[in-house]
């Protein structure tokens, strides 16, 4: 196996290359972030981290028998953002399309039935992804039958704002993502029934011309493909999504879709002192859907 996920997040925070894991720097990821002894075992092991990149490694994995949400379950609650007259402000909006690209990055690739449909990337690499890479990539991304959870209408969506922005302006952007999604049909022009079916074109092919498709979106909604975001910004919208995929119920006027069952949290004190950790944006409303779900929540809510 390779290093384990707690030190790739504990070193991609701290900014430590983890393939250096001398006395001094274990010292330290021990001091603040509690690691097992099994996690310990492994990062001592003399043949640690020399294997292939594992399948998602920034993904949340299942933990104390509760399964990890799954990139379908994530999908498709971005897609409620702006459903419930609350969250409306257009840039809310962006970012969830943003971020529903990002999810398929970071989503394992198995089936989708079985959670997955993604890319498997880690945090650097999907940072790192330029339109040149992902162009022969896209085929290795999943569709999902319903379209509110399909991961090729995910990226399908975004590309569709990339290029809109490269080709006419931030209005332009505004305007598409004030326009309500159609969840009936496929934005990548899946037909459920039909089979692996011709994808549809990108309605804005100038995303191609983007330095990166991970950018920074300020308040405003304004955003350059010249800005990425940073690795901790990943992790802490990694943290968030997932986090809403398994709490937020959808809106009453979906109410034709299964509302999601309440579940305890997994994530590890660890994982959430690392988002908290985050000077940005989606903390404060990470903090707001931990203390909606309070309930939910007893043990863990209150010490944050
Ligand atoms: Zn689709």
């Amino acid at each position: 196996m390779g290093l384990p996920s707690l030190w790739l997040d504990w070193c991609a925070v701290t900014g430590h290359d983890p393939d250096e894991r001398d006395e001094d720097r274990v010292a330290e990821f021990t001091r603040q972030a509690h690691p097992s002894r099994a996690v310990l075992r492994a990062l001592t092991q003399p043949d640690a981290g020399h294997h292939a990149a594992p399948d998602a490694p920034a993904w949340p994995r299942d933990a104390d028998g509760k399964p990890a949400p799954s990139l379908g379950q994530t999908l498709a609650a971005l897609c409620w953002v702006g459903r419930d007259g609350l969250r409306t402000h257009w840039p809310h909006l962006l970012r969830a399309r943003r971020d529903a690209y990002l999810m398929v990055l970071l989503a394992p690739t198995c089936p989708v039935d079985d959670g997955g449909g993604g890319l498997g990337l880690s945090r650097g690499a999907a940072l790192d992804l330029a339109p040149a890479g992902l162009r022969p990539l896209r085929d290795r991304i999943q569709v999902a039958d319903d379209p509110a959870s399909c991961p090729a209408c995910a990226v399908h969506r975004w590309l569709h704002v990339a290029g809109l922005y490269a080709a006419w302006s931030l209005a332009s952007v505004r305007s598409l993502v004030n326009t309500r999604l159609d969840l009936d049909t496929h934005a990548c022009g899946h037909m459920p029934g039909v089979g692996a079916g011709l994808r549809a074109a990108d309605p804005e092919p100038e995303w191609e011309t983007a330095r990166t498709l991970l950018p920074a979106i300020d308040q405003h909604g304004a955003f350059d493909f010249w800005r990425p975001m940073s690795t901790r910004a990943v992790t802490s919208i990694l943290a968030l999504r997932t986090t809403e995929a398994l709490y937020a119920a959808p809106p009453a006027a979906e109410h034709d879709r299964e509302p999601l069952a309440p579940v305890d949290r997994h994530f590890t004190d660890d994982e959430v002192r690392e988002v908290f950790d985050e000077a940005d944006e989606v903390n404060a409303r990470l903090k707001a859907l931990l203390d909606d779900t309070e309930g939910l929540l007893p043990r863990r809510a209150k010490d944050l």
